[in-house]
């Protein structure tokens, strides 16, 4: 068996691996969030080139298995079937999850005049092709392939998938999660032995500070601002993100409004659907009715005229567009209010930025908030430790270690081989023997 990486090799973004045995069957196929900002001295912005795809695919596939809804993993997805309709294999949640964002994408691409990575019609073919599995059933893919989806614990519908072909076990692990969060329970413990394991190294080289003491820093932030009466703007995540915030300010008991807006609001109508991966449905349910979702312009105007104490968690998380720059704009002047941004800032965008120089840039020019501005690090991926736990438990006889970057890959890999697991971390283009 070969394996083709055809992104996420030494990087994060873009996930694409390309299973070639009886069958060629390929994992995720998503887009790379790279903003350039191509006049930096003029303090001006462009946004040329935002999007980063993985290496292109001319060939026949026997199967299309995503992992999750995720940009990275799912946003190229379409792309696929400009030519062939290959069988799409994920979990409704997923399908309903990317759906919500090959159409912004569309949406995206339209206003600012580019021509996007795919079309609404080779949208509507990955919709047709798409076959839903349940969790933990065998079920013949192909003539000579057997998938298997375990709960990846990482948001509602991922899983981990095994691909039982030609005699051995491939594992492909997409993201996952080890920790349990207020909303899920993290991932299956009851995963197979394997013979091949294509693993997510994000963590590779560094511990998590635990959830819980994250999630009391980030409780007193925000009372600390509300007892000042100022305005809250937690910068967030559609999918996931925003629905773990809005448990928390239900389980921790905030008392003042909190609003819901941008993609959040429709993925959490979907989160809804699908209780079959939280760890307290009804909890989460309860929790949403104690938040106001914006689901028009007007009430967002209303919103922005408001005066009294409140919290808005809303998109984009690394603040590269959405409404939270609305919210900025109107409250990002006043001293008493506060930003905090809830996850991982990628290079170069907008949440790194703000992080390092205290400026972002809005409408193209840069903005020097005099809000007070914080960080809280959750996370939806295992730490260094839990994925090493994670390894010893499918006892692979190789590890491919990706989704990661470079440094963090080695230090993973070091660790790997210290416990006498034999690694390999294929650059995006390489191909590799299993
Ligand atoms: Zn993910
Ligand atoms: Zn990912």
């Amino acid at each position: 068996m070969k394996l083709k990486c055809l992104g996420a090799g030494n990087e994060v973004g873009r996930s694409g691996f390309l299973l070639y045995g009886s069958d060629k069957i390929l994992f995720d196929y998503g887009l790379k969030l790279n903003p350039k900002y191509l006049n930096e001295k003029s303090e001006k912005v462009d946004f040329e080139g935002n999007v980063e795809e993985p290496i292109k695919i001319t060939e026949y596939l026997d199967a299309v298995i995503l992992s999750h809804a995720h940009l990275d993993h799912s946003g190229d997805i379409p792309s696929l079937y400009k030519k062939y309709n290959p069988n799409l294999f994920l979990t409704q949640a997923t399908l309903d999850l990317s759906s919500l964002l090959w159409k912004d994408t569309l949406k995206i691409a339209k206003y600012e005049q580019k021509t996007p990575p795919f079309e609404k019609e080779d949208m509507y073919a990955a919709q047709d092709s798409a076959f839903f599995l349940k969790l933990n059933k065998p079920t013949e893919i192909t003539k000579n392939s057997k998938l298997t989806f375990y709960d990846a614990g990482h948001i509602t519908g991922s899983v981990i998938s095994v691909i039982e072909m030609d005699g051995k076990k491939v594992m492909y692990t997409g993201d996952f999660r080890a920790e349990e969060s207020s909303l899920f329970a993290g991932y299956d413990r009851n995963i197979p032995e394997v013979d091949y394991l294509i693993i997510e190294s994000t963590y590779g080289s560094e511990n998590h500070i635990p959830r819980k003491k994250i999630e009391e820093d980030l409780i007193k932030e925000i009372q600390d601002t509300l007892k000042k009466r100022g305005m809250v703007m937690l910068a967030s995540f559609a999918i996931e993100r925003s629905q773990e915030l809005i448990s928390l300010m239900h389980k921790y008991k905030i008392k003042a409004p909190i609003y819901v807006d941008g993609m959040g609001v429709k993925a959490t109508d979907i989160f809804l659907n699908y209780p079959e991966f939280f760890k307290d449905y009804k909890d989460f349910k309860k929790s949403t009715k104690e938040v106001n979702f914006i689901r028009n312009s007007k009430i967002r105007k209303s919103l922005l005229r408001e005066t009294k104490p409140s919290i808005i968690i809303t998109t984009a998380g690394m603040l590269e567009g959405g409404p939270i720059l609305l919210y900025l704009k109107e409250f990002g002047d006043d001293p008493k209010n506060k930003l905090i941004t809830t996850g991982y800032q990628v290079d170069g965008t907008n949440g790194s930025r703000l992080k390092e120089t205290g400026k972002l840039f809005i409408d193209g020019d840069l903005y020097q908030p005099r809000c007070e501005i914080k960080h809280a690090s959750f996370s939806g991926h295992p730490g260094r430790d839990e994925l090493i736990k994670f390894v010893k438990k499918v006892k692979p006889k190789k590890v491919v270690c990706v989704h990661g970057d470079p440094s963090s890959i080695v230090d993973f890999r070091k660790t790997l081989e210290k416990d006498g697991f034999e690694t390999i971390a294929p650059m995006t283009g390489e191909i590799i023997d299993l």
